[in-house]
């Protein structure tokens, strides 16, 4: 993986730099409401990164002591770490074979009438059906927040991802389709969330920095919770107002080169890679493929030879509950997620990878196909 930046994003940062006002204030007001109508969310809250976004969320939906949060294992970590961040229970659920992600079967099997919240991820840039989720979860008060760290770009029912979601928690960390070296994003439907999580972000203050700095005379602020230091900084929302502008293109190159992966792996036994689900197009932010018993390679084996020709793959989605930090917390049995753990990789996949570069990988997943060695 490699971010796509250029001289753009380097004039941006300048600007805030020659501006003098370089922690949150207008660019991070710019980007907020640039990311909301690009999203189709009602309202969008800029944060340090996807984690407190995911903290913030659990936050303002109300969930704490007592309460159990259903989600995936196969998910990066941090998925797993916010409902713990708010004293509540995570309760892992098993993911669906094909997309990686929760389903309302693999929920219903984890929860229990303590559940208040399921953090469901768009995994690896694959939409979630999130109305099938909502219509299992809503009748039961259950939450259910989309963890779309890796859904920018991403549609499900003719929409981006997180456009049907009460609540959404995204991430441009440069790993993502979209980054600003480290940056997050709330959106929600809910005014009172909104502004509960802009106020939350910077200590629970009732008057922002941004309108105390500029004013001569600062109206006094009190502070009526305990709050975070989540806040984005104007340097980071200039190049984010820069990315946002380049996703059409980005998302157009992934599904070009995902094309081409695709095109390759369909003509080789025992390779599989992830695809569009019935309901939305995926970014293709991770082409995973899954590598099955009739492969004359394993994935460790297919690493290594992937290796041995200089090409740099990577292994697949982690399960979280195979963690210390998360042993023991697993509920329900997770084969799904253990299968796909260790029989999944990802392969290099990024904008600026050129047609001459991906043709090498593809040459080495031919052979590796024919158990040649290198
Ligand atoms: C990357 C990622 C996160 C964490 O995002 P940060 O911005 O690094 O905090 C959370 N969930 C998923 C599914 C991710 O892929």
């Amino acid at each position: 993986m490699q971010p796509w930046l250029g001289e753009e994003e380097v004039a941006a940062v300048a600007e805030v730099i020659r501006s003098g006002w370089v922690a949150q204030g207008p660019k991070v007001a710019a980007f907020e409401s640039a990311f909301a109508s690009s999203q189709q969310a009602a309202y969008a809250v800029a944060v340090s990164n996807c984690t407190t976004a995911l903290h913030l969320a659990l936050v303002v939906a109300g969930i704490g002591p007592g309460d159990d949060v259903v989600v995936p294992s196969f998910s990066f970590v941090a998925t797993a770490n916010a409902p713990v961040y708010v004293g509540a229970r995570t309760v892992f659920a098993d993911v669906d074979a094909t997309t990686g992600n929760l389903t309302p079967d693999t929920i219903a099997a984890a929860v229990t009438e303590r559940t208040r919240a399921v953090i469901a991820a768009d995994q690896g840039g694959v939409p979630l059906d999130l109305a099938a989720l909502r219509a299992f979860c809503d009748p039961r008060g259950i939450v259910v927040i989309e963890d779309a760290a890796c859904g920018a770009g991403s549609t499900a029912y003719g929409r981006p991802v997180g456009a049907g979601a009460e609540i959404a928690a995204w991430s441009f960390h440069p790993r993502k389709l979209l980054t600003t070296g480290e940056g997050g994003m709330l959106t929600t439907s809910r005014p009172e969330w909104a502004d509960r999580a802009r106020r939350l972000r910077e200590h629970a203050m009732s008057v922002s920095a941004a309108d105390r700095h500029a004013s001569v005379l600062a109206p006094p602020e009190s502070y009526d919770e305990v709050g975070f230091n989540y806040r984005m900084t104007d340097l980071q929302a200039a190049v984010g107002i820069v990315q946002l502008g380049r996703l059409p293109e980005l998302v157009t190159r992934r599904r070009q080169l995902a094309k081409g992966y695709a095109a390759a792996i369909d003509e080789l036994p025992g390779l599989r890679m992830v695809a569009d689900p019935e309901w939305g197009t995926t970014n293709f932010q991770s082409c995973w493929v899954e590598v099955a018993p009739e492969h004359p390679l394993d994935r460790e084996g297919l690493l290594v030879h992937l290796a041995d020709a200089g090409i740099s793959a990577r292994r697949g989605i982690m399960a979280a509950h195979q963690h210390p930090a998360h042993a023991g917390r697993a509920g329900v049995p997770l084969p799904v997620t253990e299968h796909l753990t260790a029989s999944t990789l990802i392969l290099p996949v990024f904008h600026e990878l050129t047609d001459g570069e991906q043709d090498r990988v593809i040459e080495a997943l031919r052979s590796s196909a024919t158990g040649e060695r290198r």
